[in-house]
């Protein structure tokens, strides 16, 4: 008889995802002899039978390939057959380096959640319910192989049942490692803010629903640490937990039980309902219904809705009971890295709930909910977290040499670089606040344990003062220095395969310049490597340094000061705050640190709109100055222009004819949604005529938007559309966030290149 033996390698993230009992399923169907195993490339494969079998095999792979599964590629060679008396087997792990990507954790999925309805199933309501296709991964691995002795399932012995579903290769539960039930899984315990425990198991489900009802704040334990939980559609409520965690106006995530209640709250097109439903299980922004049950108090001012789905079987448990929206919110103080460990959570959030929902599987890496927006048919993360972390980005290049980045300060990343892939780590948090940095060396070491990475050189941000900068230099490795906007364009660069030289428009808060300046405004010319600025906003002083970020009126007298001069700058600052004669003053004499940050106009703008002349949190006043331009279509909106000049070896953007208009608007009684909506256009249309004047002195056709300004989706409309016209390819962030959180990856690209020039191949 025709007999063909093939050995098939695939690599990805195929491990701890059902790989080997789907291949073991597909082999059995087809009658196919041979053995599946992990090793630390990825999975090895060999099969044999009549070719046709094993050629619908290898087709099968990839097509059926479990949902968890990233397959990054598959290489088949023919072999000679060998008998294949045996049939097809599974056989053990081999070791080696741990350079196999650990899944991402996965929400529950649709036959573990059948099962925790269903009264006959034995696991009726355990909240822990998991196999496979779904459950913790990364949050709960502490190295690898990924074995359940490796993870913080350890201390639980199966129970004969579970036992069998773990050995069985025809079964869903074949080697899920967190696989557990009533009998012998985790359990729920529900605690007073003190810590005792006061019910256990279903009591402690039915407290903690009845509790949530009647309008107590919960501390509830999840896949990544904590959640602030209370009833959503309660004002007095939420403004309660606002007043308790310290959190003036920043919107808080809702979950809902279903997408079909979520489109109660929002209008759902069907990029953010796919998004909404995916097993990743982001936090989705989309825009509010205006007659949204949910409490005002949500997400004060603002026209979107962060809203998600149950990931855990706890979270379906919880929303079924309440049977309403819930705020799920990070379990932290403001500016605190959410709480993990139980007795931290007792510590930190007691004092904070009335309840604390808790259980006795240890989370062994913190992971904050990750944050997408779908516009205009576009992805894009606006915080990479639970659910895409440690997905590996593919590049094409190889890093001569494994390097670990450590990002920049605000919405903190690290990441590590080896081969040719890069892998960035969980959201971490701000690092100007101390309590996150022992969070920070966490990340470190969780990533470069999981990944094998021993790094041989590390990259970091320019500014002296960045706890990550201090941290980099404290270790005894080659150091590569990478500028701030440098990083971001390569960020963008990495997610696209990109090599470049392209054109980088780097719009974000601060970041520290080669000049020792904070630029913000940036039009770069930039490849992997290198990068040289080729234009810039106008700089203008800061008035007393980075605490005007907190404060935008005196950015709007400083910046009004620069365009109008001291007198116009004199009637703003009087209408705005009482302090405006100091903070003038400084702006009049250039006294204090300047800077070219896009963010920093937008502040002034919206100050001077009367928006708001402080924030209680980052971006705060731009995000309501876009909301207000996003109700003014474009064909309405002004047409101002900002002036671009050359000055020496640079293209300037000097917006003093746009201030002109917008105070002249404002005094003639325009509408303050068409002034913003005018300045959206003239700003972007200028980034777009300096872009383009370089990339034509460049001959260059492609044009980066990056930063944190380009998470402003009308800006970015603005821009692409004049750059589409004037004949240019636009790269714009997706699965890498435009913000600070994607610093870490474009560092790592930046020093992987420069030390291939170094150490050529
Ligand atoms: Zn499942
Ligand atoms: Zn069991
Ligand atoms: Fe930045």
């Amino acid at each position: 008889m025709d007999r063909e033996r093939r050995r098939v390698r695939v690599t990805g993230t195929v491990q701890g995802v059902g790989f080997r009992p789907f291949v073991y399923r597909l082999a059995s169907e087809l009658g196919l002899a041979g053995f599946v195993r992990n090793d630390s490339s990825g999975v090895l494969i060999e099969v044999e039978g009549p070719p046709d079998g094993v050629a619908a095999l290898c087709e099968r792979l990839v097509t059926d390939a479990p949902p968890l599964a990233r397959i990054a590629s598959v290489s088949v060679s023919v072999i000679a057959p060998a008998g294949g008396r045996d049939g097809f087997r599974i056989v053990e792990s081999t070791g080696g380096l741990p350079s196999v990507p650990v899944s991402v954790d996965v929400a529950t999925c649709a036959a573990c959640l059948a099962e925790v309805d269903d009264p006959a199933d034995r696991r009726h309501r355990y909240p822990f319910t998991n196999c496979t296709d779904c459950g913790p991964r990364y949050t709960i691995v502490r190295s690898v192989p990924y074995d359940r002795p490796a993870t913080t399932m350890a201390a639980f012995t199966m129970c004969p049942d579970c036992r069998r579903e773990y050995d069985d290769p025809a079964d869903r539960r074949f080697h899920a490692q967190p696989n557990a039930c009533w009998r012998c899984g985790p359990t729920l315990v529900l605690r007073g803010p003190d810590g005792v425990a006061r019910a256990s198991g279903e009591e402690a489900l039915t407290g903690a629903t009845d509790a949530l009802r009647a309008g107590r704040i919960l501390a509830v334990k999840g896949i990544g640490g904590y959640h602030l939980a209370c009833d959503a559609t309660s004002d007095t409520v939420v403004r309660e937990l606002r007043r308790r965690k310290g959190r003036d106006d920043k919107p808080f995530a809702v979950m809902v039980a279903s997408v079909e209640v979520a489109a109660t709250l929002c209008n759902l097109d069907g990029p953010a309902t796919h998004l909404l439903c995916s097993p990743r299980r982001p936090i989705v922004l989309a825009p509010r219904r205006p007659d949204a049950p949910v409490a005002h108090a949500v997400a004060p001012g603002l026209p979107e809705l962060g809203l998600m789905l149950p990931y855990t079987p706890l979270h379906h448990l919880l929303l079924a009971g309440v049977n309403r929206p819930l705020v799920m919110t990070s379990g932290n103080l403001t500016d605190e890295p959410i709480a993990h460990e139980d007795d931290d959570a007792v510590s930190r959030l007691g004092p904070l709930v009335d309840l604390i929902v808790s259980h006795d599987r240890p989370i062994h890496i913190r992971c904050d909910d990750s944050v997408v927006r779908a516009a205009g048919g576009r992805l894009q993360l606006l915080r990479r977290s639970r659910g895409y972390a440690p997905e590996p980005l593919r590049v094409p290049w190889r890093a001569p040499l494994p390097v670990l980045a450590v990002g920049a300060e605000l919405k903190s990343t690290v990441a590590v670089a080896r081969d040719d892939w890069i892998v960035a780590s969980h959201h971490i948090g701000d690092l100007e606040h101390l309590a996150n940095f022992r969070a920070f060396e966490q990340a470190v070491e969780h990533l470069c344990r999981l990944f094998g990475v021993e790094p041989a050189a590390v990259a970091c941000d320019l500014h002296p003062e960045y706890l990550s900068t201090k941290y980099a230099a404290d270790l005894d490795l080659p150091r590569f220095d990478v500028q701030h906007h440098h990083a971001h364009v390569a960020a963008c660069l990495a997610e696209h395969g990109q090599d470049g030289p392209v054109v980088g428009v780097a719009f974000d808060g601060l970041g520290y310049g080669d000049d020792g300046t904070l630029w913000g405004g940036e039009v770069l010319v930039a490849d992997r490597a290198a990068c040289r600025r080729a234009g810039h906003l106008r700089p203008v002083v800061m008035p007393g340094g980075v605490g005007a970020i907190r404060e935008p009126w005196r950015m709007a007298v400083s910046w009004v000061q620069a365009a109008l001069g001291t007198a116009a700058a004199e009637r703003v600052g009087r209408r705005l705050d009482e302090r405006w004669r100091p903070v003038l003053d400084l702006a009049a004499r250039g006294a204090g640190p300047v800077t070219t940050a896009a963010g920093r106009l937008f502040d002034a703008v919206a100050a001077v709109c009367g928006l708001r002349s402080r924030v209680t949190y980052e971006a705060q006043a731009a995000i309501e100055l876009e909301a207000l331009a996003r109700r003014v279509p474009r064909p309405r909106a002004p047409a101002w222009r900002a002036e671009v000049r050359r000055e020496g070896e640079v293209w300037v953007i000097d917006p003093a004819p746009v201030l002109v208009e917008v105070l002249a608007s404002l005094e003639a009684g325009e509408p303050v949604e068409v002034v913003a909506a005018g300045f959206h256009e003239a700003l972007g249309h200028a980034a777009a005529v300096v872009a383009a004047r370089v990339a034509a002195a460049a001959q260059i056709g492609t044009v980066v938007l990056t930063g944190g300004v380009f998470q402003n989706v009308r800006l970015t409309e603005v821009v692409t559309d004049a750059l589409g016209e004037a004949g240019l390819r636009v790269l714009c962030h997706g699965e890498v966030p435009p913000n600070d959180g994607g610093i870490s990856i474009g560092q790592a690209v930046v020093a992987a290149a420069r030390a291939s020039a170094s150490h050529p191949a």
